[in-house]
């Protein structure tokens, strides 16, 4: 059996390898390092995957959440509404440009921002909502819009973890994740869906004049050059990560199928222990790409079960162990525990299993049979 791997991207790099090789030497032959050709082929590129107006590129996708947010013209003291189960960059950002974050609590069934929770949270500051499509499944958009079409509020989405997921409407039509809210934004972090081989991100939205606004955000706020009309950053993809992405970006969809299928498996050998909740998997539903793979484990020790898993080699992950609203950086007068039920829970009892495309049926039998080893074992 090939060693598990939580990631396995040398194994994906050899279904690319000579475009990949191949695209790198003609960048270095070319020298267009910066905003080169490459840069603006992936661009178009992922606006047409996407069907969405503008894909702007920039460094990172934490970058991409803040600069969304300055292109948004939010101001100090504005209210951002965030879930507390997610990633810190999301909540790193909000605080960074001193708006006030405000994190609400998750709902039990798929992990993401709870209505009832944004509802109550909102206040005459708040001014925008960001919604994480968690692990790779699609928050509930249609009621976030129509909560932020009453209150005036934008919806920034973060679908970093969310690459290639559709959202179902509830008339029936399907868009992209990261193209529903009024800006959307997203990291090609390595181990993303979509990943490059360094650092990448971009911001998606199908507003012209946003759209405007960010392009000059991330070049220093240069609409015309050495002419600086507002405080920007710099922030890029380079041509080489073009490159990388370029060769991936035709084989996402697939990419994605390959995870539903480990996904499927994974459910198929553990959903009958009682003990495991298993994520949502519906057949027809292209709602979730995986981009984690989601056990809750019920009566056992969690911290045991990870330790045993190790202790097989077989790499596993809590995420997150700790909510945002109890971290030393986040801490809020305001925050009440009992606000946070959903998460309080989730924290101790996550565990995410080897997630990538390259998983085989010997692997996923090795590592099912090694939790429900485990869970046998810890209950008799
Ligand atoms: C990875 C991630 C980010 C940040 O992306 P970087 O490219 O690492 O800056 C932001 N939000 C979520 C939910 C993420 O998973």
């Amino acid at each position: 059996m090939r060693k598990i791997q939580m990631v396995d991207l040398q194994g994906q790099y050899e279904g690319i390898k000579e475009q990949v090789n191949q695209g790198l030497e003609e960048v270095i032959g070319s020298a267009a390092f910066i905003n080169g050709p490459e840069v603006h082929a992936f661009q178009k590129e992922m606006e047409e995957y996407l069907e969405v107006k503008h894909v702007i590129p920039c460094a990172n996708g934490t970058d991409a959440l803040q600069i969304a947010m300055m292109g948004l013209g939010l101001e100090p003291g504005d209210e951002v509404i965030t879930a507390d189960f997610t990633f810190a960059a999301t909540v790193e950002v909000i605080a960074l440009l001193r708006l006030t974050p405000v994190l609400v609590d998750v709902n039990h069934y798929n992990f993401n921002i709870d209505i009832e929770a944004i509802k109550a949270a909102i206040t005459p500051k708040t001014k925008a909502i960001v919604p994480v499509h968690l692990f790779g499944q699609a928050a509930a958009m249609d009621e976030i819009m129509e909560l932020a079409d009453k209150h005036n509020l934008y919806v920034i989405e973060d679908n970093a973890q969310g690459i290639g997921a559709n959202y179902l409407h509830s008339d029936g039509r399907k868009s992209k994740t990261g193209t529903i809210g009024h800006v959307g934004t997203t990291s090609f972090f390595p181990s993303k869906n979509l990943g490059c081989y360094g650092d990448g991100g971009a911001i998606f939205t199908n507003d012209d004049d946003l759209a405007h606004t960010i392009r000059g955000i991330v070049n220093h706020g240069m609409y015309e050059r050495y002419h600086h009309d507002v405080v920007g950053v710099n922030s890029r993809l380079d041509s080489m990560q073009a490159v990388v992405l370029r060769a991936k970006l035709p084989h996402l969809d697939q990419y994605n199928n390959d995870r539903r299928d480990a996904a499927r498996k994974y459910t198929a050998a553990l959903a009958h222990e009682e003990s495991i909740i298993t994520p949502l998997v519906c057949d027809q539903c292209d709602c979730h790409v995986f981009h984690q793979y989601t056990l809750l484990i019920k009566d056992v020790d969690r911290d045991g079960l990870v330790k045993h898993l190790q202790d097989k080699g077989i790499p596993c992950g809590v995420y997150y162990p700790i909510p945002l609203h109890r971290q030393k950086a986040y801490q809020d007068k305001r925050y009440n525990e009992a606000d946070f039920p959903v998460t309080n829970q989730l924290v101790k009892e996550c565990i995410s299993l080897p997630m990538h495309t390259e998983l085989d049926d010997e692997q996923i039998k090795f590592i099912t049979t090694a939790v429900l080893d485990y869970i046998s074992n810890a209950k008799s």
